[in-house]
């Protein structure tokens, strides 16, 4: 009946066996499904009594539907894409080295989901750098991060997110309006985007040069589609962690949550988003 899963407003689900819907909206796929260090555990599953093995097999023909919406945004890092290389993280040191005579890295602070302003600032600190030093060298700090992404982005290594091309070409044939809304420096977050090859599907995108909020990010964001589409236009963003979510909530906008990043489907599903999915791969049947 449905091609794709991408816009309704209803949560939709294979009719038996009943399946539990938590009262956020969300859908547990993953509570038989996952142990640490693994998103799916087929093993688990084989092992598991008959009515469990039903249900599970219930679950995986489950079909997500993320909020209705003119405009859908994303986030980077663990919701588009995960890295398995250094170049970020290495920028981040130099330029703390650079700039602030600090040898120090990120190590230790808790960045997933925090813009790069946010990180650095956390991080400095820690390492006894004044709010007042922090700005007088942020700019010029900036310009290191972004110098050395460039110089590296090469060996940027992405791996695309289970069922995010899938979800772009979707709403891309829909004629949404596609962008990107994230915490990364904008050069840095763009030579991600292409690295993983899904430059195309953006028209924009807001990141955190001149904002070190995510909330921030989040209305310049809107600002823009309300410039495009007009003042009544939708928009869904697609976030990773709990700041996405409580970000969305700020600016009174919907929020997808994927268990793709660093938190956990129980975690998301914890600060209520419109809908919380393991991956985007959940949002079609097959
Ligand atoms: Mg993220």
């Amino acid at each position: 009946m449905r091609s794709s899963g991408y816009d309704n407003e209803a949560l939709a689900l294979d009719p038996s066996p009943p399946t539990h819907f938590p009262s956020s909206g969300c859908t547990q796929s993953a509570s038989v499904e996952r142990v640490p260090g693994s998103r799916r555990t087929p093993d688990l599953i084989s092992c598991a009594p008959p009515q469990i093995k039903v249900v599970a097999a219930a679950r995986k023909l489950a079909t997500m539907q993320a909020p209705r919406a003119d405009a859908y945004v994303f986030d980077i890092d663990g919701t588009l894409l995960v890295t398995r290389d250094l170049v970020h993280w290495n920028a981040l040191h130099q330029a703390m080295l650079e700039v602030y005579g600090v040898d120090t890295t990120i190590e230790g602070i808790p960045y997933h989901g925090k813009t790069d302003l946010s990180i650095l600032r956390a991080a400095l600190a820690r390492a006894g750098v004044d709010d007042g030093r922090f700005r007088t060298g942020l700019e010029r700090a900036l310009v290191v991060i972004r110098r050395d992404v460039e110089a590296g982005h090469d060996a940027i290594i992405p791996m695309v997110c289970p069922g995010i091309p899938r979800f772009l070409e979707s709403i891309q044939k829909a004629g949404k309006l596609i962008g990107v809304a994230s915490g990364n420096l904008e050069a840095v977050g763009w030579r991600k985007i292409e690295a993983a090859g899904l430059k195309q599907f953006f028209s924009f995108g807001f990141f955190s040069d001149g904002c070190e909020s995510r909330a921030g990010i989040f209305r310049n964001a809107l600002t823009y589609i309300a410039d495009k589409l007009g003042p009544w236009a939708r928009t869904c963003f697609v976030g990773d962690t709990p700041f996405d979510i409580e970000a969305a909530r700020e600016v009174g906008a919907a929020i997808v949550a994927v268990a793709s990043g660093t938190f956990t489907f129980d975690e998301l599903t914890a600060c209520s988003p419109d809908l919380c999915l393991s991956d985007c791969g959940q949002l079609f049947r097959d």
